[in-house]
């Protein structure tokens, strides 16, 4: 293990007070934060790093005294032989008061995920090699599905649902605490985890142990929020208006910025979003392809031979005359402009294919069959 010289590698004098000593590591803190250092991110932590085992040692009465007797080798007596690593590091609050809150708690809520262990997991993360949260972390999308029919689709309208959600636990103000403190466990420092040090024949044994205080979960389980039970978001159920336009077809998907879960983070952050996605029911009377509408209406016998009118209802519950030309075959299909689906953002409305079906005479009197079959026989 190299000498070191704590006061030197923060910059204070021997006789430096505990404020100079906070002073100091403040200023270097920041330097040799990732956000703004510039240079080598791999020496920035090795510079955290440094400063923060100096400060770990100066800023503790007990270590400072016996750092000044007996030098470095406190560090052996304090970290053993592996030396300084994070769990070591027992002033986070004050890391979160030169940071805030927000980066603070981001990497110390990544490092205390579960399976993730290792002495280097907060700058591990904070320098990229692991997975870097350092903003607040965003809340859950909520996703939901909705039926809507066919004429829903065609005319647009509004729709009212009720959504679960979650907002920010106004008791706590998010924090879940009743104190309104971080719920960082103090006794791990959030890691989840208690290292030892034990040395037995010569050997270093390093033993990593579920924290007991908090479960490994790394979050404090004292002084919980009545209200949230310590999650720091509440569920409520809330009304959310839906615009839905013209000419939306199945899968279109309606995005409700922030109406999502609030963010479970102790820092806050956004709510994530709401997505609804339409669902087109299938319609009794229209096939719906593209813009275009399918229909069957029936004629009769004499209408498909002569020609004639029939009434039809449109998908906009209009009543429209369509004329059957004479000599109309069963399967024919009329094509009526602009009276099909409007187009999604687009002017204009696709077709109605209305596909005639003849309707074949029954129960026929003896006389009608003889006109019949004077009339069309060998027509
Ligand atoms: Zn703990
Ligand atoms: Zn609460």
């Amino acid at each position: 293990m190299p000498k070191k010289d704590y006061y030197e590698t923060l910059g204070v004098s021997r006789d430096a007070t505990e404020k100079d000593i906070k002073k100091a590591y403040r200023k270097q803190a920041k330097q040799y934060h990732p956000d703004t250092y510039k240079g080598d991110k791999k020496e920035a932590e090795e510079k955290f790093k440094e400063i923060s085992e100096a400060y770990e040692v100066l800023i503790d009465k007990e270590k400072r005294a016996k750092y000044d007797q007996i030098g470095s080798r406190v560090a052996d007596e304090a970290f053993g032989p592996e030396g300084f690593n994070w769990s070591h590091f027992t002033h986070s609050q004050d890391v979160e008061d030169i940071f805030g809150s927000a980066i603070f708690n981001s990497f110390f809520r990544s490092t205390s995920r579960p399976g993730f262990a290792g002495s280097g997991g907060i700058f591990d993360t904070l320098f990229g090699s692991g997975e870097v949260i350092q903003k607040p972390v965003r809340g859950a999308d909520i996703r939901l599905s909705l039926n809507i029919t066919l004429e829903d689709a065609a005319m647009g309208t509004e729709k009212t649902i009720e959504v679960p959600m979650s907002r920010v636990c106004k008791t706590c103000g998010g924090s879940g605490t009743r104190s309104g403190k971080s719920r960082t466990c103090p006794y791990c420092n959030g890691t989840g985890q208690i290292r030892n040090v034990q040395s037995r024949r010569g050997s270093h044994v390093i033993t990593a142990a579920v924290c007991p205080q908090c479960k490994g979960t790394g979050k404090s389980n004292l002084d919980l929020c009545s209200v949230c039970g310590g999650k720091g978001t509440v569920s409520k159920r809330t009304k959310v208006v839906l615009k839905i336009k013209k000419g939306i077809e199945s899968g279109y998907e309606i995005r409700i910025p922030k109406a999502g879960r609030a963010s479970e983070s102790q820092i806050g952050g956004e709510s994530g979003d709401l997505h609804v996605v339409l669902n087109v029911l299938p319609h009794p009377v229209f096939e719906r392809r593209g813009a275009d509408l399918y229909m069957k209406a029936p004629i009769s016998f004499a209408q498909a031979a002569l020609g004639g009118e029939i009434m039809v209802k449109t998908i906009d519950s209009k009543q429209v005359k369509v004329k059957i030309p004479a000599e109309t075959q069963t399967d024919a299909k009329l094509r009526l402009r602009g009276l099909g689906m409007p187009r999604r953002g687009a002017k204009g409305r696709g077709y109605l294919y209305v596909a005639v079906v003849v309707k074949t005479p029954m129960n026929l009197t003896a006389q009608q069959k003889e006109l019949l079959q004077q009339a069309l026989v060998g027509a």
